[in-house]
Parts: C-alpha cells; structure tokens; sequence
C-alpha cells in the first residue's frame, strides 16, 4: 500500500496543534493532525489540555464555586437571604464535561469542515518527513508522510520523587479536576498559577486549603505589589498559603496523607484527606523522537527551536507548551501555531513575544502585560507608575466588588507604556485594552487622552494612566498607594 503523503501533519491537538491545523488547511495545505488524548469513555478528545484538562476544565469548575460561594456568602450583602444551599459536586463535574466535550467537539467540526484528516493515535516523528502512527485501539501501525511536521505534544504535570501518586489519595492536576466529593482537608504541594486556581475552586466550595510552596516569594511572575495584594486578598479569603515551606516526605495511612514539611521555624506534619501536587509542568517530549533522528531537546526536555520554531531537522517545527519560547500559555501556542503553518505557506507575521498577556482565574483576577517594576529596576530602565484601587471605582463599588488595583508603568522620558498590572474583579478582559495599547506603542497620555465610558471597570485603566501625570480624577488621597 502507498504511504499516505501530506503538506503539514500536525502531532498534537491542543491549541498550539489545532491552531495549526486549522491554519494550514485555510491555507489549502493538505492536513493531517495525530492526537490521543481520550475522554471518560475512551473516544478521542480533541483541545488537548487546555480544553481537557486545563483552563476550560478549571475555569467551568470555578464558575460554578464562585456562584456557590456567591449564594453562600456575598449575597446577603445584596439584602437575599437563601436558606438550605447545598452543592451536588457530581453535576458540577458532569456540567464541566459537558462544556469541554462542546468545545473539543466544536474543534471537531472546524477539521471537518476544513476535510483535515483526524486520527486518534500517537504519533512518533521517525524521519524527518515521516511520522509512526501507533492507533488507540487495536489497529495496526502505520505510516505517514509529509513535507512540514510540526510537534505540539504539549505537557503533562511534573511528578514529585517526596510524593508519589497514592491511591487516590495524593494526586495531579489532571485527578484534581475530577474529584468525586468534597474534601474536608485539602493540600497542595505549589501555590503557582495552577496551583491557586484549583485551590480556590475547593476552597469556594467548602474544603480547608493549606498550601505549601517552597519559595519565599509569593508568585514570581507577576509585579511583585501585586503578588502581596493577592497574597493578602487570598489568606483573608481563608487559603492557608504557607511560603517557604519544602515538603521533606508523604505517606498515606488510614486514608488520609501524613506530609512533613520544614520551613524556617523547623519541620511540621499535617495530616490531609487528600494532597494535590501542582509543582508545576515538564514538556511531552518522551519517546516523540526515534533517538536516530537527534531531535534537539534541553536538559528539561524542551524541544530546541530557533525564531521561527525551527527545530534541528529540516522541515520539523514545535510549538505551544514543548518548547521554552514564551511562557506556557495556550494563546501562546494559538498564535505559534498560525505562525508556522504561515511560514510554511510563505506568508511571514512575526510574533511579538513582549506583549503576550498573562490571567491567573482566582477570584479576584490577576492579569498583567509587559515589564514588572522589579524587572525594570534590575536593568536600571527609568519609569514612573500610576496607580488606581478598585475601591474608587463607582462601577466596582456599585458591582461590590472593590478588591485590588491596576498598575501602569510608563518609561520615565518617553512615557511609552511598559507593564500594566491588574488585579480585580474581571482582570482577564481589562487587560486586552492594555495589549493593544502597547502593541501601538501607545504611552499613559495616550490612554489617559481617551475616553472611557463612565461607569465602567475599564476606567481603573484610565484613571490609572491619568494618575501617572497626577490627575487622576475619582482618586480621594487616603486611597491613593
Ligand atoms: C489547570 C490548568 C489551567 C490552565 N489555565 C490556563 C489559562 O487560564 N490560560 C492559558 O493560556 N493557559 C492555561 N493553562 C496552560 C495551557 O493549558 C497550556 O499552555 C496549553 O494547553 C498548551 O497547549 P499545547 O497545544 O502546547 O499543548 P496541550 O494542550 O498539552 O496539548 C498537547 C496535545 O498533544 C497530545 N499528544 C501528546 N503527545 C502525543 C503524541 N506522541 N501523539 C499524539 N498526541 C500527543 C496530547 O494528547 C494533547 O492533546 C493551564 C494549564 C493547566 C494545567
């Protein structure tokens, strides 16, 4: 039999492989796109993490916690009175299934449409134009071809060797998406990005959360005024965030978790019902590549790529989460994957890696663009910052949700925008505004001239930007930072 021959295959469809596939086969480039990944009932499930078992997953349960805590606590504020709430965990999970079998099935439906060849197998890249299929079910192995292949294998959750998946009882961040109740003790080994947003969905819902993160700084990622705020925020709202704290060993006994931990003060036990280890992600580059080949990897396993997601074999890209180009983001791999299957198709739109946004989903939202005033300290860049509290917001007090503060930081001559830092209530939308300021090279005046409509959440940026030239308008002094 002929080996099937194609433009780009595509192993791997979360959104940095999908966005490729999709791209590609607009671009009338002959597609195929390999993934495994497997639902409950074993049929293929298109989106990869982000949809299965990642932000989609995570954002579907937290929707559903932050309504409980929601009609539980906040409320009565509003003057409603509720009485016997209860939570029935088992349709929160099902009604999460049910939202990220619509999006992976509406994935489904864009390959169809675009007639892109979908197979549920693994795939293994064995020369340069040719990939191994190994089919889920029992169906033999075969071979492909094509011009272009392009790896996005994505990442899977980085094991502990001091804790060890146990029984249900110690588990990722995959299990931690699935749980079957509600527990009354809820660890965590990390209180990184993932680590919080899994956190508060539990918290919200009912369990005591202790968090154990090794470091001495609470989230390093984004400007570290906001990291305290959040900190802050998070330990009043009842997450128990223990920093510095460096888990030495885990045993389970009696169904519950025995961890021992040190941190300054010396070594303690706590004894849990269940831990989640979210210490963070390692790439899926195991056995991608037959050895032969030289596929490029790094020490951790990234796949090596140059600017264009070029890696050492002619004619093979990689995207998304395999490789250390960018932070690992799923709009990162969405655009990278446009990008490729654009180059491949001579049609050249560069990436502009600085402006890429970041959202951590707690309650409230952190979202940030560009440069953190540590950063810019530490390569003695001049700047100047504006800052507006949510508190003097008449949308976010109308709205009783007067948590945070946005943060704008303008270079100190040019006063072109450099970092804009959020966090409050619906951070992840406010930030776009941001983005495209900084993708026009726009400076605080610029944002400060426009006008927003009053009012809105939005004018925490305008108010912010105004505040830099000291004229910020709803800003009484005894909230000003
Ligand atoms: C809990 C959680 C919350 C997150 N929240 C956010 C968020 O809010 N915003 C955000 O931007 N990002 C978020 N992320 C990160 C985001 O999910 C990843 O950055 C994104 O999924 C990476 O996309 P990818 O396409 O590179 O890889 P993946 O989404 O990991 O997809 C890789 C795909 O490749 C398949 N695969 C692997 N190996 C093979 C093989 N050999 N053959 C065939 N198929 C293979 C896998 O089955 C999978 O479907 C979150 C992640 C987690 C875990």
């Amino acid at each position: 039999m002929e080996t099937p021959h194609y433009d780009v295959i595509v192993i791997g469809a979360g959104p940095a492989g999908y966005s490729a596939a999709i791209r590609a086969a607009q671009l009338g480039l002959k597609t195929a796109s390999i993934d495994y990944w497997q639902d409950n009932n074993g049929n293929s499930s298109l989106g990869g993490t982000f949809i299965n078992a990642g932000c989609i997953a995570s954002l579907s349960l937290l929707e559903s916690a932050k309504l409980f805590h929601l009609l539980n606590t906040d409320i009565e504020q509003h003057g409603i009175q509720i009485d016997n709430l209860s939570v029935d965990i088992g349709k929160i999970i099902e009604r999460k299934r049910k939202v990220t079998h619509t999006l992976s099935q509406q994935i489904k439906q864009i390959f169809d449409e675009l007639k892109i060849d979908c197979i549920h197998a693994r795939g293994k890249l064995i020369a340069k134009n040719q990939v191994k299929i190994s089919p889920v079910n029992d169906e033999p192995e075969s071979i492909l071809e094509a011009e272009h292949i392009i790896l996005a294998t994505g990442s899977k959750p980085t094991q502990l060797p001091c804790a060890p998946h146990c029984k249900k009882l110690i588990i990722d961040i995959n299990q931690a998406l699935e749980l079957e109740e509600i527990p009354e003790k809820l660890g965590f080994i990390g209180a990184g990005i993932i680590g919080l947003e899994i956190g508060e969905i539990w918290n919200k819902l009912g369990s005591e959360v202790i968090m154990l993160e090794a470091q001495e700084n609470f989230l390093n990622a984004p400007d570290q005024q906001i990291a305290q705020e959040a900190y802050l925020l998070f330990c009043k709202q009842g997450l128990d965030i223990r920093l510095g704290a460096r888990v030495l060993s885990t045993q389970t006994a009696d169904n519950k978790v025995i961890v021992e931990y040190e941190d300054a003060e010396g070594k303690h036990t706590l004894h849990l019902d269940k831990l989640i280890v979210a210490s963070g992600r390692q790439p899926n580059s195991e056995k991608l590549a037959a050895d032969e080949i030289d596929l490029l990897l790094d020490e951790s396993g990234f796949v090596h790529v140059d600017e264009n997601c070029a890696t050492n074999i002619p004619g093979v890209y990689a995207i998304g989460d395999l490789t250390l180009l960018g932070p690992m983001l799923a709009h990162k791999g969405i655009e990278e994957g446009a990008f490729v299957a654009e180059h491949i198709a001579d049609v050249h739109t560069p990436i502009n890696y600085d402006t890429i946004p970041s959202v951590i989903y707690t309650d409230p939202e952190i979202a940030w663009v560009g440069q953190t005033e540590q950063a810019l300290k530490a390569k003695g860049v001049d700047y100047k910052t504006g800052i507006f509290p949510f508190k003097a917001s008449p949308r976010a007090q109308s709205k009783g949700k007067t948590d945070g503060l946005v943060k704008i930081i303008s270079h100190a001559d040019t006063d072109t925008i450099l970092g804009v830092h959020i966090i409050g209530a619906e951070a992840s939308e406010l930030i776009a505004e941001a983005v495209i300021a900084m993708e026009f090279s726009a400076s605080a005046e610029d944002l400060a001239r426009t006008i927003h409509a009053h009012p809105t959440l939005s004018e925490t940026l305008h108010e912010a930007a105004l505040s830099i030239a000291g004229r910020s308008i709803h800003l009484p002094k005894k909230l000003s930072y």
